[in-house]
């Protein structure tokens, strides 16, 4: 067991459900867990499940052979438990190891690494050859049962952090396990479908020479299987050794199953947070098998297994798609924040943060900034003559406009404040400023917003813009002050016009 599973709930809840008496101690820790079958075997009460050594050492335990009581030095279960004393011993002969208790012969077989896991099986006790077969048999199926656990524990390492795309592949690992430790032709994944009481076989393993009834069992509904369906969850197993022993009211099932030549069936409910996504099962095909009790374990454990991880898989893929949306929500909270309300340009916010990243990068580039701020002329008459709506409307046209003429990129109108305008023109010239003034003011000029209040009854805008060339001293604040001191000069000299401060040359005089 990998370390970061061996503790959990969990993994208790399975050792204790297991058919076989175990015992498993931490080398670290004084106590001892002993699971339902191991307080039964040892006659103690099943409520103590946490034992410690002293309550060990109460069990009687005679030597098979000379039926005499074994001291402290030759109780393998005490050693064993008590460290690592008897590991050579039990390593070398785990076969060996058998003990009396209450006239009933035990074989032990033992785990050792950081912890000590012992399996107890009780026998008859029955005399001389009888019972060394015995012993032979269980040898071997207890070497298959830890082969199959580490093949398993393995797989089960590596589904933990497994990524969605691999997990198919690790699917089909623990199938192909699963068939041969339980000497299946077949072995399978369904999955129940989340709206409808229908199911699908998704993975499936075959030994060579057995016909795959993948494609067919596809959505496959309740009512087609309905015995089947009830035993399962009702019992979260279903074990057939004999398909022919069916009972009568599995009619269905029965056809089903001899349509794909099964003999012998055994499937495990795949169950995750107490929801049934599924089950896990193995056909026989070429004869019949008696189920045992290790078959059993094994399904349940793969079926656990692969389970655990499908939900852990959906769990993670949701909060991936939950955080996307976040992301994506987020961004569109973002774009909604850095825009104006009434105009939809960008806000005095966005323009704040444009600015500096214009500076900067003006500064970096050694490259000329431009600023323009435009104001609407006479906007206060406007509204106390055609009303705030009015007013709102006009707004939303001049920015409009305003958007319309820029074209390079990088130049971006922000309305900086009740009915203000700024433009960051970056890599500016002298020639684009003022072809970018004149075309701002012919265009709202061309809106031809009739305005009874303004001396030429029309809605004009005045504008003043500054253009530097930044070094990484320059702020804001200073172009911002050059360019309004530049309007404050074209709403001094009559408004509907354009300034620049410091001035800059266009060909023509400036006034
Ligand atoms: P000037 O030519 O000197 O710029 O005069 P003006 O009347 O345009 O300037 P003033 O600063 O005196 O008035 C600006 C007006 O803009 C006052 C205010 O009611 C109006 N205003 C500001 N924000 C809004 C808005 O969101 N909607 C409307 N309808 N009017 C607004
Ligand atoms: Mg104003
Ligand atoms: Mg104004």
């Amino acid at each position: 067991m990998p370390a970061e599973q061996k503790e959990t709930p969990h993994f208790w809840a399975i050792i204790d459900a297991l058919p076989v008496a175990v015992l498993y101690k931490d080398t670290a820790k004084p106590q001892i867990f002993a699971n339902k079958q191991a307080l039964l075997l040892m006659g103690l009460p099943s409520t103590e499940s946490v034992l410690t050594l002293t309550d060990i050492r109460r069990i009687e335990l005679l030597d098979p052979d000379s039926q005499e009581a074994l001291s402290l030095v030759q109780n393998p279960l005490l050693l064993a438990l008590s460290g690592s004393v008897l590991q050579q011993s039990v390593l070398l002969a785990p076969s060996q190891i058998k003990l009396q208790l209450d006239a009933r012969l035990i074989q032990l077989s033992f785990t050792l690494s950081n912890s000590v896991l012992i399996t107890l099986t009780r026998e008859q006790h029955k005399p001389g050859e009888q019972l060394k077969k015995t012993s032979v048999q269980h040898t071997e199926e207890m070497e298959e049962a830890l082969a199959f656990d580490k093949l398993i524990s393995l797989i089960s390492a590596e589904l933990i952090n497994v990524q969605p795309e691999k997990l198919d592949n690790h699917i089909e690992d623990a199938l192909s396990a699963l068939g041969e430790f339980c000497h299946a032709d077949r072995s399978y994944v369904f999955l129940f479908h989340d709206d409808t009481s229908m199911m699908s076989n998704t993975h499936e393993w075959v030994r060579s020479g057995v016909s795959s009834h993948q494609d067919q069992l596809q959505n496959v509904p309740e009512s087609a299987l309905p015995y089947f369906w009830r035993v399962l969850q009702e019992e979260y197993i279903f074990a057939v050794s004999d398909v022919q022993q069916l009972p009568l009211q599995a009619v269905l099932e029965k056809q089903e199953f001899e349509s794909e030549d099964i003999q012998s069936v055994l499937c495990a409910a795949m169950v995750s947070d107490d929801q049934l996504l599924g089950f896990v099962g193995c056909d026989m095909v070429a004869r019949k098998r008696a189920w045992t009790a290790s078959d059993i374990r094994r399904l349940k454990l793969v079926g656990n297994m692969i389970g655990n991880t499908i939900q852990n898989i959906n769990y993670r893929l949701s909060l991936q798609q939950v955080q996307q949306e976040l992301v994506q929500a987020n961004a569109e909270l973002q774009e909604l924040a850095s825009r104006d309300g009434l105009t939809g340009i960008a806000n005095r916010r966005k323009f704040d943060t444009l600015l500096q990243q214009e500076l900067h990068r003006s500064a970096r580039q050694q490259q000329p900034l431009g600023l323009i701020m435009i104001d609407i002329d006479y906007f206060k008459r406007y509204n106390d003559y055609y009303g705030h709506l009015a007013g709102d409307d006009v707004l939303k046209q001049v920015a409009q406009q305003l958007q319309q003429v820029l074209k390079r990129e990088g130049e971006v109108v922000a309305r900086y404040g009740g009915e203000e305008f700024a433009i960051v023109v970056p890599a500016c010239t002298a020639e684009s400023l003022h072809q970018l003034l004149d075309a701002l003011q012919d265009r709202v000029k061309q809106l031809g917003i009739a305005h009874q209040q303004a001396p030429n009854q029309q809605l004009t805008i005045s504008l003043g813009a500054s253009l530097i060339e930044p070094d990484k001293t320059t702020t804001a604040h200073q172009l911002i002050q050059l360019a309004d001191k530049a309007l404050y000069q074209a709403k001094a000299a009559g408004r509907n016009q354009a300034k620049t401060f410091p001035p800059v040359a266009d060909g023509k005089a400036q006034s």
